[in-house]
């Protein structure tokens, strides 16, 4: 039998033509194995386990009879089905990065430079990702600040690049305004913010087109892979990580499609996964990696995009303002980038650390485009994607250590987005680079033991990233104070124009956003006008054009322990922030008499576009979320 480590390639390059559609859900993996192992000769480098899942199922040969006697011979003491009793496949590589982001991407490409630079193309760097196919998990603004780009990829714009990225439109005007509900004013823009020599990109094409590159250099990219946990090492390093099982049921039984998931063993395990990693909040937890740092504070950013009139497009024009429609205890702005052909990227992001429960991010994001700077622009336009992702707000204070035994964070699942210049992207890519470099360089020692990356931590202490984050380290955490908005901008003002962060404190965050929710009973009640149709939309229309899917018989990714318990809990507090709080609908509290407190909590999980706000947010902190089965989820287009 074949191992998965010989499969995945050639499933992978035989599938590669129809990527879109490459997820663990297609062609049993079993099948492809039967029919190429004869063809390929195992990797040495493999170590291959073979499964008893696979050795059952050529015997029966009959799949149904099979998934019914699994059920019974892995069952537990209380004869659930388990499958940690089934042994899985694992495969060895040389690092394993966790997320194809524009993180995981630099990282990918930097190692596989040195290798092959060095020689070594057996060098393997394999890169997982949860979404279907690159790229249509990522969701941004996207002025991208080229710096690291240029560094990892010098010809990526030039002319005689035959495979040239062709989505970037050169920055041209700055604007920032203060909006109040009918009126915006200029007010001036920060030096931070200033996009002279920046470009607007769709982040998920150019994240596309970063995997182009790296396959390129020898990369392997299993798109429509989750990885669901960490694996440890016996002396408590981590070895790699496992993706997860497929076909299990709600019910928890194993359904006639039921594959266990695989273990990647790598000498370096990079995660990249992104604002609020799933796995990295695992491994912050285990090796206490914010022992020396606060709490990590987020917001929700919401983007639509919008195909306008063509003479209201002005190529490059990039649009920033605070105020209206956020009231003055809630951090926030919107934006509204000319791209593209006619197109324009317009959006609002919320500090999740607002005190109102009663507030709607999706609701204020509607009301925006109401403001006559927006509706003039939208007007007659015609929206054609939506989604909405969590971001990181903690900055410089909010950095947990970074290295880690056997692995290391990188890019904004560490916390680097610079949050007075809204961007992550440049921070994220050269924190990759420098984490390839420093594993490439502790590989070479040619020692079994654990690899422990100290040069990744002084890297980027010495990195560009460093200055930037530590020089606005104030900027954000200003907010927070009673002065609210106002104090905030002023206080910002003072630090761009004239600190420029060189005075000797630095202030601190509240704690964490969940805590700063207030009971709904100490607050104003908001109502949200009712969407037009044409320039603000239902949540349910706005989720269709996330294209996102999830099978519905599978566990509820959503860990919730007991419903009825969290119900009990926040309910009567907080009157339903859930179904407020989360941008696609995934939250609900239905009526229902026969519950003591008159309603029900339900989990639409299918809808769920993977912003991990929920997580982030909940007041009772007993929202976990875990990956879904691999390929799920959103499919953004040009978000
Ligand atoms: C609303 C908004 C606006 C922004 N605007 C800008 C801007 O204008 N300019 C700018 O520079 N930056 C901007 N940013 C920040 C920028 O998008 C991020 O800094 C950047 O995307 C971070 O890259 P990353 O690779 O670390 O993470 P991500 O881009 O989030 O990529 C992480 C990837 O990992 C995958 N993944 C996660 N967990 C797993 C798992 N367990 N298994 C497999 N795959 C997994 C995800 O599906 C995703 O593809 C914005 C962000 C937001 C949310
Ligand atoms: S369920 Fe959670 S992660 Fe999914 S869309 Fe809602 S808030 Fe975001």
């Amino acid at each position: 039998m074949a191992s998965r480590g010989v499969v995945l390639p050639l499933l992978r390059r035989e599938l590669h033509t129809t990527r879109t559609r490459l997820n663990r859900a297609a062609p049993s993996l079993s099948t492809v194995a039967n029919s190429v192992r004869n063809s390929r000769a195992a990797s040495t480098r493999c170590s291959v386990r073979h499964t008893a899942l696979f050795a059952q199922k050529r015997v029966l040969g009959q799949t149904r009879a099979f998934s019914q006697s699994l059920s019974r011979t892995f069952a537990d003491e209380n004869s659930h089905f388990d499958p940690r009793q089934i042994e899985r496949e694992s495969d060895e590589v040389d690092v394993c990065i966790v997320g194809g982001g524009p993180a995981g991407l630099a990282a990918a490409i930097r190692l596989k430079q040195l290798a092959n630079e060095a020689g070594n193309e057996e060098f393997r760097v394999i890169l997982l990702e949860k979404a279907g196919e690159l790229g249509a998990h990522i969701l941004s603004g996207n002025v991208l600040q080229p710096t690291a780009m240029n560094e990892l990829l010098p010809d990526w714009l030039a002319e005689d690049n035959p495979s040239r990225f062709e989505g970037a439109t050169p920055a041209r005007e700055d604007k920032m305004r203060f909006l109040t509900q009918n009126a915006s004013f200029p007010i001036p823009a920060p030096p931070q913010m200033n996009n002279h020599g920046n470009y607007i990109v769709s982040l998920n094409e150019l994240t596309k087109w970063l995997g182009e590159r790296a396959e390129e250099l020898g990369v392997e990219i299993y798109p429509g892979f989750a990885a669901s946990e960490v694996v440890y090492d016996t002396d408590g390093s981590v070895l790699g990580v496992a993706t997860n099982d497929l076909g299990i049921g709600r019910d928890g039984k194993p359904k006639d499609n039921f594959e266990r998931g695989m273990e990647f063993h790598a000498r370096v395990t990079l995660l990249a996964e992104g604002c609020h990693g799933s796995l990295t909040k695992q491994v912050i937890k285990k090796y206490d990696l914010r022992r020396d740092s606060q709490p990590q504070t987020y917001g929700i950013g919401l983007k639509e995009v919008w195909e306008i009139q063509p003479e209201k497009f002005k190529s490059g024009e990039i649009v920033h303002s605070m105020g209206y429609p956020l009231p003055s205890n809630t951090y926030g702005g919107a934006w509204m980038y000319h791209f593209g052909e006619n197109l324009v990227s317009v959006g609002l992001v919320v500090g999740l650390d607002y005190p109102n429960p009663w507030l709607s991010p999706y609701g204020e994001f509607q009301k925006l485009k109401h403001h006559p700077l927006f509706k003039e622009v939208l007007t007659g336009g015609k929206c054609i994607s939506y989604g909405a992702r969590a971001l990181n707000e903690g900055g410089f204070q909010s950095i947990p250590k970074c290295a880690f035994p056997g692995g290391a964070l990188i890019g904004d699942t560490a916390g680097f987005l610079n949050v007075p210049k809204i961007k992550g992207t440049h921070t994220a890519m050269k924190s990759g680079m420098l984490a390839a470099e420093a594993t490439f360089s502790a590989l070479q020692n040619n020692n079994d033991g654990t690899v422990f990356l100290y040069d990744y931590e002084d890297a980027l202490r010495k990195s560009s990233i460093w200055k930037e984050l530590y020089e606005v380290r104030n900027m954000r955490p200003s907010f927070s104070t009673r002065l609210g908005l106002y104090g905030g901008v002023i206080y910002s003002g003072l630090e761009a124009f004239l600190f420029r962060g060189k005075m000797p404190w630095t202030l601190k965050h509240h704690g964490t956003d969940a805590a700063a929710t207030k009971p709904a009973s100490e607050c104003e009640k908001i109502e949200y006008p009712k969407p037009d149709g044409e320039i603000s939309f239902d949540i349910l229309t706005s989720v269709s054009r996330t294209g996102t899917n999830h099978e519905e018989d599978q566990p509820v990714h959503l860990q919730v322990a007991d419903w009825d318990k969290h119900t009990d809990v926040a309910w009567p507090k907080y009157k339903g922030v859930e179904n407020r709080f989360c941008p696609a609908g995934v939250y609900e509290y239905v009526e229902d008499p026969s519950k003591e407190h008159g309603v029900r909590f339900q989990i639409n999980a299918q809808n769920c576009i993977h912003c991990k706000t929920c997580d982030i947010k909940v007041p009772t902190q007993d929202i976990n979320w875990q990956t879904p089965q691999g390929g799920e989820g959103p499919k953004y287009f040009k978000t």
